[in-house]
């Protein structure tokens, strides 16, 4: 079934001579791996077609390689192909873009479908292990630079091969990628998991900050002050959620932000336990079972999100 959606998707890309992709707004390590790694597979399998990766650029992430500017105006009859997101609301800079069809690659749980050819698998540890596995069923040729950046998009998302997502064919894909493209893990590492100091501090401020509830659920509120004063962004939190992962007496665990900006709370949630993309999902939300997201307008919506998730907590382990 797999192989077929592959081949399917296979042939759209070689009727269409413009092809953009996508990925989800605030996109972390995955989502700008599997974007720029399926953008430079297009183009060096198909040198003549004209090939875009839009979307906001994020300085942080350059190692990746970098993101287009195109002229809107001058897109017509393209591919739009988006990774790594389930529904278009979630796409990041398509708004104004013109396009015929859609592809979807995705690994988000989703029940309704948004374009007319999907790879879509719930089971698979990131969007790079679907690219991955798309580009070795269709022959699609690849160089060290792209196997280098699913790789990364695999270890990331799978947080290191911890999470459950991590199955057998993960690490056959990893394999292949390491075995093919001679993969030296040790630059790699460097650039995904480097801090500057001031990032290894506030985190050590988001340790000391956690409240515990006695039900198993674990959360941070971090105000624009803090943020301030530790010199970070309010991104920062979405990349130390999972290392709050394994404590012993937490079960779920969430923080908090305050994005002024947008004047809106932004939160990450996490699961070792109860299922959480259903509850995040009532609080303009959603994500994995056990790695979800939502955006709240008001205090009161967020102790409202606290208090169902303190329930989970309590209706699992009542359940274990
Ligand atoms: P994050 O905590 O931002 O790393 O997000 C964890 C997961 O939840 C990712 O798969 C996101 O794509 C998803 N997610 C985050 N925020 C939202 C949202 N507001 N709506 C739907 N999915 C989200």
């Amino acid at each position: 079934m797999a192989l077929d959606i592959c081949k399917q998707i296979y042939k759209k890309i070689k009727k269409y001579n413009t092809i953009v992709v996508a990925r989800h707004v605030g996109p972390d390590p995955d989502a700008i791996a599997s974007q720029i790694a399926f953008r430079d597979t297009i183009k060096l399998n198909f040198p003549n077609k004209k090939v875009v990766a839009i979307g906001s650029y994020v300085s942080k992430f350059k190692y990746f390689g970098l993101i287009d500017k195109p002229n809107y105006n001058e897109i017509m009859e393209a591919l739009l192909v988006i990774l790594d997101v389930p529904t278009l609301d979630r796409v990041d800079g398509i708004e104004g873009l013109q396009y015929n069809e859609i592809i979807k690659i995705d690994h988000h749980p989703c029940d309704t479908k948004v374009a007319s050819l999907e790879f879509v698998d719930d089971t698979a540890s990131s969007a790079c292990q679907l690219v991955a596995e798309f580009n070795f069923r269709t022959g699609l040729k690849m160089n060290q630079n792209i196997a280098s950046n699913l790789f990364l998009g695999i270890v990331s998302d799978s947080d290191r091969f911890l999470l459950s997502y991590t199955t057998a064919k993960t690490f056959h894909i990893v394999s292949k990628l390491i075995d093919k493209y001679h993969l030296n893990f040790e630059p790699l590492y460097n650039n995904l998991y480097e801090r500057p100091i001031n990032e290894i501090r506030f985190h050590g401020y988001l340790a000391e900050h956690l409240n515990l509830t006695e039900n198993g659920l674990a959360y941070v509120k971090i105000t624009p002050e803090i943020l301030k004063e530790y010199d970070v962004d309010n991104g920062t939190p979405s990349n130390m959620i999972n290392d709050f992962n394994y404590i012993k007496e937490v079960l779920s665990w969430i923080f908090v932000t305050y994005d002024e900006k947008n004047a809106i709370y932004k939160v990450n949630i996490r699961s070792r336990g109860p299922i959480i993309n259903e509850i995040a999902a009532r609080y303009n939300g959603g994500g994995h079972k056990f790695a979800s997201g939502a955006r709240c307008k008001t205090e009161e919506e967020i102790d409202f999100l606290l208090k169902d998730l303190d329930k989970a907590c309590k209706d699992y382990k009542e359940s274990q």
